[in-house]
């Protein structure tokens, strides 16, 4: 297949491709699907014969695909519009609806190696290792600039992850690997800090990083609600690791049952403790950049597949990806293919945003997307200096 930068169609274009290929089941009629519309610019450009061809023979098609992306979210769209003109108000009713909405989940009983929960969460301890305190600042959303963060101390959300790890049959004969396995990884993921809890494949939680650390688990990485922007979720977000894998071949990992179940309770569980709003309930796919080269979908774990509505929470492969429309990422066209559906949603949505952003602001994408860049990269300069002092203090 040519590269991407060659075909050179539109991002909306190589979305709407990438979609309706992965409706295709069928892997090599997948393929001839896609060789016969991206592989051949004449087929999808509409400034050509075929192209206008392929439009009129896939208009009802085309079509549902946009009302599905754009009149779903039309009101959200026109919504997050005008909080970016005008900061969002709080009202007190708001808030009490969205306390409503966290769950009530309490501490039964604590042991050296166990925690139990109301809601039947047992936590293991075993691993239970520090890391650096959790320090970091918010930003107003739609003013992430140095000098306008609040620090914080509580984690926001809940950054879900795959281990990508070593996997064997799940089944009765391969317990004992499984278990091997599994501590293996436990024992690496300590040594890391690199989550602060990993779900094993019977079910079982472990937390390894303390809830009042950092751990490793996101790298570059950036998310907003309504109100506020978290750029850094190593800090700003708890990290969660179900240990699954990718297997070649296939656009999402497999959780087991235990797993889902146990994903249910520990994210409740973690709500209720901090009060995390549903939509700060997400994967990592939707929250890594790459600042080098400025796109987003760096790691695409759980980019397809995520439980949410078992895990009790809304779902939020829906929302609109902050990194494009509120820092000016861009992404991979060849990523819609690679990850499939949910997650392509999120980035032409968030596309869309940025576009209208730009109107609204009378600029061009282009240039819209630069003064964000250039924001962006001025916070993470002021980041970067920042934690070198701190380091330079401790040492
Ligand atoms: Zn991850």
């Amino acid at each position: 297949m040519p590269s991407a930068a060659a075909r050179t169609p539109s991002r909306l274009t190589s979305s709407l491709v990438g979609w309706q290929a992965n409706r295709i089941e069928d892997p090599v009629a997948r393929l001839r699907f896609l060789r016969r519309t991206l592989g051949d610019r004449r087929v999808w450009d509409p400034r050509t014969e075929a192209g206008r061809g392929w439009l009129r023979a896939h208009r009802t098609k085309v079509v549902a695909a946009c009302c599905g992306v754009l009149l779903l979210p039309a009101g959200a769209l026109k919504d997050t519009l005008l909080l970016w003109q005008r900061p969002p108000v709080v009202t007190a009713q708001a808030s009490v609806r969205r306390a409503e909405a966290i769950p009530n989940v309490w501490l039964v009983e604590q042991k050296e190696e166990q925690e139990e929960y109301s809601n039947g969460l047992r936590v293991e301890r075993r691993y239970e290792i520090g890391n650096e305190p959790r320090q970091f600042e918010v930003y107003p959303r739609g003013a992430e600039s140095a000098g306008s963060g609040q620090p914080r101390t509580a984690p926001a959300g809940i950054v879900f992850h795959t281990t990508e790890s070593a996997q064997s049959e799940f089944a009765p004969g391969e317990t004992k690997r499984m278990r091997v396995i599994g501590a293996a990884l436990l024992e690496f993921v300590r040594q890391e800090r690199a989550y602060h809890y990993v779900v094993d494949r019977f079910g079982r939680v472990w937390r390894i990083v303390r809830e009042s650390d950092a751990a490793n688990h996101a790298g570059y990485s950036v998310w907003a609600d309504g109100q506020w922007t978290y750029i850094g979720l190593n800090r700003a977000f708890l990290g969660v690791s179900v240990e699954a894998r990718t297997e070649p071949g296939a656009t999402k990992p497999e959780a087991t049952p235990a797993q889902i179940h146990a994903l249910r309770v520990l994210t409740e569980m973690l709500r209720s403790k901090y009060r995390i709003a549903a939509p700060n309930c997400v994967t990592h796919a939707q929250v890594s950049v790459n600042p080098s080269n400025m796109q987003a979908g760096y790691h695409y774990d759980w980019a397809a597949g995520f439980p949410f509505a078992q895990a009790g929470l809304p779902d939020n492969y829906a929302a609109a990806v902050p990194s494009l429309w509120l820092v000016g990422f861009t992404y991979d066209p060849s990523l819609v293919n690679v990850t499939g559906e949910p997650f392509w949603k999120g980035l032409v949505l968030g596309e869309e945003l940025l576009r209208q952003n730009a109107t609204a602001h009378g600029m061009s994408v282009t240039a819209y997307r630069s003064a964000l860049e250039k924001r962006f990269r001025g916070l993470l300069s002021t980041l970067k200096t920042n934690q070198q002092q701190v380091k330079e203090k401790e040492g």
